[in-house]
């Protein structure tokens, strides 16, 4: 089992990265937020996280975080990165703080829907497929700016994208198209990154980036 100092050197270690990445493009300090995944990781190790400052949390299953964030105090901020299943918005409206992973329609009326009842909705990230691979989630590219409208158009708080690029493949292109999308639709945030690209993802203009691995070593099973 990893011992808990190691997760705090490692979360120090990844943000002295980032900072350096920053400041390599003229980036004020501070302007990339971490996001911590704890999906998969056992409750030991997610309490040395949040010991070691983790404030920004990312989980890919409404399910599991509302067992794990339901017996530790909630993070800063909470923030769903998976797909989300129609019939669950009302659960992630509850939970989360930010849904990253709005990519289609259904989901878009689901979310209005539950936020209408609740006078409440979390802030949205559209996740674009850049890669165009149809195992995965999210919105075409060329689709994306009409869901951005609609998502607006329903009165909806959209304020970035989210992509995830293919595996094997050089990450540069994937990150200059979102960046490219969120330009013209004038949204601000952007999340890309993870592990094993994150600094390019700062150099392309990331304000978030979605750190597991290099936090918390390998996962023990298949993030699914
Ligand atoms: C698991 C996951 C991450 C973290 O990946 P690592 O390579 O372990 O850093 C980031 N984003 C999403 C959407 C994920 O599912």
């Amino acid at each position: 089992m990893t011992p808990p100092s190691s997760i705090a050197d490692r979360l120090d270690r990844a943000r002295a990265r980032i900072a350096t990445a920053e400041a390599a493009v003229g980036r004020p300090a501070g302007s990339v937020t971490l996001t911590v995944v704890t999906k998969t990781q056992p409750p030991e190790a997610v309490a040395a996280a949040i010991a070691a400052g983790a404030d920004v949390v990312g989980e890919n299953r409404v399910q599991e975080a509302q067992a794990r964030w339901s017996e530790h105090p909630r993070p800063r901020e909470l923030r769903l990165i998976g797909p989300l299943q129609s019939n669950k918005a009302g659960a992630a409206c509850d939970l989360f703080d930010v849904v990253e992973t709005l990519d289609r329609d259904s989901l878009l009326e689901a979310l209005a829907a539950e936020a209408q009842k609740r006078g409440r909705c979390p802030r949205l990230l559209v996740q674009v497929n850049t890669g165009e691979e149809p195992q995965k989630a999210g919105v075409a590219p060329r689709e994306a700016d009409a869901l951005i409208a609609r998502a607006r158009g329903a009165d909806l708080p959209v304020e970035g994208l989210m992509c995830i690029p293919p595996a094997n493949a050089t990450p540069d292109d994937h990150f200059a198209l979102l960046a490219r999308i969120a330009a013209e639709n004038g949204l601000g945030v952007l999340s890309m990154g993870m592990s094993e690209d994150f600094e390019t993802a700062i150099r392309f203009g990331a304000t978030h980036v979605r750190l597991g691995s290099a936090l918390f070593g390998p996962r023990a099973r298949p993030a699914g």
